[in-house]
């Protein structure tokens, strides 16, 4: 950051680092140079840290003298001195003047103070981060100066990303820190505490806003350590269609924070790489004739990873309460006592359509949409025929490759014509999505003829035409 500073201290050459550090400015002095919108940028983040802020500035604006009144503040109006620096903790040059905030600079390091310099990293002796507030948590980014902008955005990628409750752990450890610290001789078996709680049932209490329920579960685990915190916890999170990017923020952090996920041929490969690579990972996937692992052997999985007091990561296609068995294996948890969420996914029918262009209902075409299952069983598909073959409806077949041509025959004969639109679409939302369309005469041999890749969602309806019109996914690459 600053050259000049490692030159005058005998520092030896080569890159180095800033070092982070938070500072405990509380009763400190501050002086800031600058009577307008640059210093009061600067002031935004220090009248909240306790120091003493003076501001030196001939002609301050009028935001300044309300921001003076409105927090306090020490204010000289005139020109800056050498003297005002002694005894100064911390000087900020930003007058919107670089010749004069350099020349402050100089005088306020001569008198031994940190400066911070606005936009003239080179001559600052300290840079203020860009930051992410989740109180009494402080995240702080910098780029050495490099980049404010690059600082900014990762910024506010973290930002999105850190649930707003997250300062709310925080507080919890505050409340606790002293009890936990006399019931816990040592400091591992406090840390290993802190961990479980943190990253547990507790934490997750915290997260979802409700702090009672967090307290009197804590208490509990501080009764009996072997207590109800310590039994695990099945999460039941929808994978989504494939894209990655899908993924809610939830889901995310369920798939970093688990022990062991049990998961099936539906999630994507590139959803599989962001679950925590520590966690063991336990394939029950199931193929279309030959169930892997039959249901009831994945439940009683479960529960008896749940009950050995791990964090079990139920990763699910899609949505999980879609064509899913969430519901089945969320109430053998039930019944078993052990505790669980749910996290929703998008459902294929949602994925595919928005990647393929085809919106599922539309004012002038569809009304309604169905999700129904197509698959075959004894060479037939068991559906309310009458009900789907009906006009300005939307209907989603999931499953239904094996079954296409039953499916277009029979929609054909209670009563949708020959020439209904339909489309297939292939590895949904994945970037070897594909995607035919054709009416319900031809597309079956279409698919025959075209190498068509499962897992595939099969849409039916006046919407499928308008993709010549929407489609966007395919034609970005
Ligand atoms: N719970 C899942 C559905 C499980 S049933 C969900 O909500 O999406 C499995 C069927 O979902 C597959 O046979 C296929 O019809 C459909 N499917 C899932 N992912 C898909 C994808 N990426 N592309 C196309 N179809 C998909």
């Amino acid at each position: 950051m600053n050259e000049a500073a490692s030159a005058d201290t005998g520092a030896p050459a080569g890159p180095t680092q800033d070092f982070p550090a938070f500072l405990d400015m509380g009763g400190r002095r501050v002086v800031v140079v600058g009577g307008a919108s640059s210093a009061r940028r600067k002031l935004a983040r220090l009248v909240d840290c306790g120091a003493r802020i003076e501001i030196i500035a001939p002609a301050p604006d009028e935001a300044m003298l309300a921001c003076v009144a409105e927090h306090d503040l020490h204010l000289h109006q005139r020109d800056w001195l050498a003297d005002d620096f002694r005894g100064v903790c911390l000087v900020v040059a930003a007058s919107d003047d670089a010749q004069l905030d350099a020349a402050v600079a100089n005088a306020a390091q001569a008198a031994g103070c940190w400066v911070n310099v606005a936009n003239q990293p080179r001559i600052s002796s300290f840079l203020i981060p860009s930051l992410i507030e989740r109180s009494p948590l402080q995240v702080a980014v910098s780029s050495g100066g490099t980049s404010p902008v690059l600082a900014r955005l990762l910024a506010a990628r973290i930002d999105a990303y850190l649930p707003r409750t997250y300062g709310e752990l925080g507080k919890l450890a505050q409340r606790y820190h002293e009890r936990i610290r006399r019931k816990f001789g040592s400091p591992r078996q406090r840390r290993r505490f802190w961990e479980q709680m943190l990253n547990g049932r507790v934490g997750e209490l915290i997260l979802q806003n409700r702090p009672a329920q967090a307290d009197t579960l804590l208490e509990q685990a501080l009764q009996d350590t072997l207590g109800d915190a310590d039994r695990g916890e099945v999460y039941l999170v929808g994978a989504g269609p494939g894209d990655p990017d899908l993924l809610s923020f939830r889901a995310l952090r369920m798939m970093q924070q688990c022990d062991v996920v049990l998961f099936d041929r539906l999630v994507s490969e590139p959803v599989m790489a962001l679950v925590n690579p520590r966690a063991e990972h336990i394939y029950v996937g199931k193929q279309r004739r030959d169930h892997a692992v039959p249901q009831a052997s994945i439940n009683s999985l479960l529960v008896s990873h749940a009950r050995r007091g791990r964090r079990v990561l139920r990763l699910k296609g899609g949505d999980p309460f879609i064509f899913g068995r969430g519901g089945e294996e969320i109430e053998t948890l039930a019944a078993h006592g052990i505790a669980f969420q749910v996290v929703p996914g998008i459902t294929a029918a949602a994925g595919c359509a928005s990647y393929a262009g085809i919106p599922l209902t539309h004012r002038d075409h569809a009304q309604s949409c169905l999700f129904v299952t197509g698959h075959l069983k004894d060479g037939t598909v068991d559906l309310d025929w009458p009900a789907l073959a009906r006009s300005r409806q939307t209907v989603v077949i999931y499953m239904g490759l094996v079954g296409l041509p039953v499916i277009c025959q029979q929609l054909i004969r209670h009563g949708l014509p020959a020439t209904h639109p339909v489309a297939i679409v292939s590895q949904g939302t994945l970037h070897n999505q594909q995607v035919l369309t054709g009416t319900l005469a031809d597309l079956p041999e279409q698919v025959r003829r075209e190498a068509i890749t499962p897992p595939t969602l099969i849409i039916v309806g006046e919407v499928v035409r308008l993709r010549e019109k929407l489609a966007w996914f395919e034609t970005r690459a």
